[in-house]
C-alpha cells in the first residue's frame, strides 16, 4: 500500500498560503480593483516563497533559499503597493524596496555560514514584516481605511517580533544555530506562516469589502450624467456644511438653477443633445465654484448650490459668472445659446432657519425668475437692505 505522508511545518504553511491565494482569487473574481490585483499577486508570490523554503529543506543547494527570499520580498512589496492604493502614501516604501533587493543577495552570500543561513533570512523577513505592519497602521484619511488595517498591522507586527527570536537567541539564552534552536525556529516560522496567511486573507477581504461599500455609496450619491451629487448626495453633504456653518456662524446661501425651455431642446434636437446640455451646465458649475461649495443635480434640469461663507454681492457675482460661462459654453459645444433661471435664499441660523426652508425659498424665487421672463436671478429683497433670508 502507498505510504501517504501529510506535509509538515513549512509544507503546511505553503498549503495555507496557496488556499488563501486561491480563495482570494475566487471570491473577488468580479470587479477587481488595482490594489486588490496587487494583493492577489502578493499572495501568489508568498505561496511560491513558502513552497521554495519548503523544498529548500530537502535540497542542499542555495538556489531555492535565495528564490524563497526573492518571492517573499516581491510579495511584501506588492502588498505594500496594494496598501498604498487603499490608504494613500505609506512610509518606508523605498526602504522596503532596498531590503527586497538586499535580502536575496545577502542570503546568497550568507549561505556558506551555517548560522547566518538561518539568521539572515529571519532578520530580513522581520524587517520586511515590520515595514508592512508600519504601512498598515500608518494614519490614513482615505475612505477605504478601516479596522482591517489594524488586523494586518497586528499580524505582521507579531510575526516580525517572532522572526527576530533566532536573531536575539543569545540574548535570551538560546544558542541560535544549534540543531535544537534551528528546529524550534523552523517550527515557529511554519506556525507563524500559517497564521499570517489567514490574517492576510482576512485583512485583504475586509479591505476589498470596504472599498466596494465606499464605491457603492458614492454611486448611490452621484448623478451619472453630470458626476455631481444627486439629490441624496447633495442633502448629505449640505447637512454637514450647514452644521459647520452654524457652529462658525457663517452666512450660507442656496442657489437653485433651472434650464430655460429645456423641453424644447429635447423636442427639437433629441435627448442626446439635451443630455449634452445638462453635462455642459454640470461642467460649468464645477469650473465656477469654490472647493467648499456643494453642487448637486436635484433632478431633471434643476441644479442646486450650497454656498457657505458668502454674501449677497458674492452670490450675485457667482450667478453672473455661471450664466456668462454657460451661455458661451453651450454656444461653443451645442451651437445654441442656452440660459437658466435661478433663485437665491440665505439661511439665518439665529432665526432657526433650516436647509429645507432655504431650499423652498430658493425654489420659490427660481419660479419668480421664470415668471419674470426667465434667464435671470431672483431673490427676495430684505427690508433692511441686508441679504435676503429664509
Ligand atoms: P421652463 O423654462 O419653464 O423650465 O421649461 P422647461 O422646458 O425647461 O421645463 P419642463 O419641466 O417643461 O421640461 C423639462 C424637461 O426636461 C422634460 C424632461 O423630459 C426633460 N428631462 C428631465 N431629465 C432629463 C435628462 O436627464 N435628460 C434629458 N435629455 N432630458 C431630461
Ligand atoms: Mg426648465
Ligand atoms: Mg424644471
Amino acid at each position: 500500500m502507498m505510504d501517504l505522508q501529510l506535509p509538515q511545518g513549512l509544507g503546511q504553511a505553503t498549503l495555507a498560503w496557496a488556499v488563501a491565494a486561491v480563495c482570494l482569487g475566487a471570491l473577488t473574481r468580479n470587479d477587481p480593483s488595482r490594489p486588490l490585483r496587487l494583493a492577489r499577486w502578493a499572495l501568489a508570490a508568498q505561496t511560491a516563497a513558502w513552497a521554495c523554503a519548503w523544498a529548500a529543506q530537502t535540497t542542499a543547494g542555495w538556489v531555492l533559499g535565495v528564490l524563497a527570499l526573492v518571492c517573499a520580498s516581491a510579495g511584501h512589496y506588492l502588498l505594500l503597493l496594494g496598501l498604498r492604493g487603499w490608504l494613500g502614501r505609506r512610509p518606508g516604501r523605498d526602504v522596503l524596496f532596498l531590503l527586497c533587493v538586499l535580502s536575496p543577495v545577502g542570503q546568497a552570500l550568507a549561505f556558506a555560514h551555517e548560522g547566518l543561513r538561518l539568521v539572515w533570512p529571519a532578520t530580513a523577513l522581520a524587517l520586511q514584516w515590520g515595514l508592512v505592519a508600519l504601512a498598515a497602521c500608518w494614519t490614513s484619511r482615505k475612505p477605504y481605511a478601516g479596522p482591517w488595517r489594524h488586523l494586518l498591522a497586528a499580524a505582521y507586527g507579531v510575526v516580525a517580533v517572532l522572526a527576530l527570536l533566532p536573531v536575539l537567541g543569545p540574548a535570551v539564552g538560546v544558542e541560535p544555530w544549534t540543531p535544537h534552536a534551528n528546529a524550534l525556529a523552523l517550527g515557529v516560522a511554519a506556525l507563524a506562516g500559517q497564521a499570517l496567511a489567514v490574517a492576510t486573507l482576512a485583512g485583504i477581504m475586509a479591505a476589498w469589502r470596504r472599498e466596494v461599500e465606499v464605491r457603492l455609496e458614492l454611486q448611490a450619491h452621484t448623478d451619472p450624467l453630470t458626476e455631481l451629487n444627486n439629490r441624496w448626495g447633495w442633502l448629505k453633504h449640505a447637512k454637514g456644511v450647514m452644521a459647520q456653518a452654524q457652529r462658525q456662524e457663517w452666512a450660507v446661501a442656496v442657489l437653485i438653477l433651472d434650464l430655460d425651455h429645456f423641453k424644447r431642446v429635447n423636442d427639437t434636437h433629441g435627448h442626446g443633445v439635451g443630455d449634452q446640455a445638462l453635462t455642459v451646465l454640470g461642467q460649468t458649475i464645477k469650473q465656477c465654484i469654490r472647493e467648499s461649495d456643494v453642487p448637486g443635480r436635484l433632478g431633471g434640469e434643476e441644479f442646486v448650490l450650497l454656498l457657505p461663507q458668502i454674501d449677497l454681492a458674492g452670490a450675485q457675482a457667482l450667478d453672473q459668472r455661471l450664466r456668462a460661462q454657460f451661455r458661451s459654453a453651450s454656444q461653443a459645444t451645442l451651437g445654441m445659446e442656452l440660459n437658466f433661471s435661478s433663485g437665491l435664499a440665505f439661511c439665518e441660523f439665529s432665526k432657526g432657519s433650516t436647509l429645507k426652508n432655504a431650499l423652498r425659498q430658493a425654489d420659490d424665487c427660481m419660479y419668480q425668475a421664470k415668471s419674470l421672463g426667465r434667464g435671470r436671478l431672483f431673490f427676495n429683497p430684505d427690508p433692511n437692505g441686508k441679504a435676503p433670508t429664509c
